[in-house]
């Protein structure tokens, strides 16, 4: 081949290459239009011959943000959010306001594409949190008949009662690890007959996810330090040491911390309603633990439905605070927190609120911050002593902090980069987060995960 046929092959074979690369592309603006404009109206058949020829622009996104899932979830179109995430759309794919197709069916009520872009209730997961008592049926049916349990707590070879000192549960230890001391009914019979002792029950520990009476009963005692003396004399042999606060129930595998810290919200409030709050009058140990009933035969608590003769359980809105663009999460530190830690906002919730108000109410009055949409991430009980935790996501729409020295000693925005450094132990100023068995920590952890797509 001459040099002057060279450079003319050279030149055709470029512009080939450059009308080539010139049709695909009008041709992907065409499938990316038609790809839209059949999703946002629901032409089913036609996007299945579409996507049949290809998918590999199924997430392309016009100049806002806006992908064809997100039109057809706008639209109200279940069938087509299907199939495009059988074909291999993203979920999480956000436009450039942050909204994702879920947040986009949300909020215009559009309920067929919210179940079809939320995973079916037997395949969810929520997060295994600490404190939540998951092994135990407590078989509520049986906690009115006294005589069954008082016979199984007395004759079941495998029934066994934790024994908490003054609403602390006791201990046994090796040096090196921390278990809750499971007595047998023969090791505390004594103790429970002269005493007179009120034995809490717990339920039927199992394992898996079987719900059967067969297993071993668990019961729990609340005793005296004068009686922990005697007790510690009988078992010399063994090292035990009852908690003094549950905050070192930490140190308990997760399982063991979760029945420890069931008996020790029960004790607690025993402990607080030995008299009536309707009358004054003496209660009484009721229920196998779970009621304390009015001594007072004409007592309104008697008569009528009243939560004053049931445990107290105080429900707790706990929020990841993101800014407007998602970049930055609000963390805080209260008054006694551990020097150096900050955490989620959190705070109790007040009669006549819904979770979303007390959730708005609450991160407004320590940080002057507003939130637009509130999401559930999950709930953890937090035995300190009867809060249940509600785990939430809250999107701000206000950037300026105002603290509340009151509730905060300080309030402040932190970049995804600084929050990953504090997860680590690694802040320059060494800042870092509450420890796993907390729901804060999984809460921070979900920011990270959503903010993962802006960097
Ligand atoms: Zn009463």
């Amino acid at each position: 081949m001459t040099r002057r046929a060279e450079i003319w092959l050279s030149f055709f074979t470029r512009n080939l290459h450059i009308i080539s690369k010139r049709r695909s592309r009008m041709s992907s603006f065409d499938f990316e239009d038609k790809l839209f404009s059949l999703s946002a109206n629901g032409k089913l058949a036609e996007l299945k011959a579409l996507t049949s020829l290809s998918k590999t622009n199924i997430n392309a996104a016009n100049p806002n943000g806006w992908t064809a899932l997100m039109y057809a979830a706008r639209n109200g179109h279940a069938d087509v959010v299907k199939l495009l995430v059988e074909n291999g759309a993203e979920k999480d794919k956000t436009n450039s306001l942050g909204q994702t197709a879920l947040d986009i069916a949300a909020f215009w009520s559009q309920h067929p594409v919210i179940a079809a872009l939320t995973p079916p209730l037997a395949d969810k997961r929520e997060p295994l949190h600490f404190f939540t008592v998951r092994n135990l049926n407590r078989a509520s049916e049986m906690r009115k008949d006294s005589k069954l349990l008082a016979e199984m707590l007395s004759s079941s070879s495998d029934a066994r009662i934790v024994v908490f000192v003054k609403n602390f549960p006791l201990l046994s230890t090796n040096g090196k690890r921390y278990t809750l001391k499971m007595f047998k009914y023969s090791d505390l019979k004594d103790l429970i007959n002269l005493e007179k002792l009120e034995v809490i029950f717990l339920g039927i520990q199992r394992r898996g996810d079987e719900v059967s009476h067969s297993g071993s009963p668990l019961f729990a005692a609340n005793i005296s330090h004068d009686k922990l003396e005697l007790l510690l004399t009988s078992f010399s042999n063994e090292n035990l040491q009852a908690l003094e606060k549950l905050r070192d129930a930490f140190i308990l595998d997760a399982e063991q911390a979760s029945l420890a810290g069931l008996a020790h919200s029960l004790f607690d409030w025993h402990s607080r309603h030995e008299y009536c709050p309707t009358c004054a009058h003496k209660t009484d140990f009721s229920e196998a633990g779970y009621k304390r009933k009015c001594t007072n035969e004409s007592c309104l608590a008697s008569r009528e439905v009243k939560n004053t003769s049931y445990p107290r359980l105080d429900p707790t809105i706990i929020v990841a605070v993101m800014s407007s663009d998602r970049t930055q999460l609000l963390l805080a530190r209260g008054r006694k927190f551990l020097p150096k830690m900050w955490s989620c906002l959190a705070g109790f919730m007040e009669p006549g609120e819904s979770i979303e108000d007390a959730c708005r109410r609450e991160v407004f009055e320590e940080s002057g911050i507003t939130i637009g949409h509130v999401g559930y991430h999950s709930s953890q009980p937090w035995p300190f002593p009867t809060q249940l935790m509600i785990g939430l996501v809250g999107q701000a729409t206000t950037q300026t902090i105002t603290v509340d020295k009151s509730e905060l000693d300080e309030a402040r925005w932190f970049s995804r980069a600084e929050v990953i450094k504090m997860t680590m132990r690694k802040h320059p100023e060494g800042f870092f987060i509450p420890p796993h068995q907390a729901i804060a920590h999984h809460l921070i952890k979900a920011f990270l995960h959503d903010s993962a797509s802006k960097i």
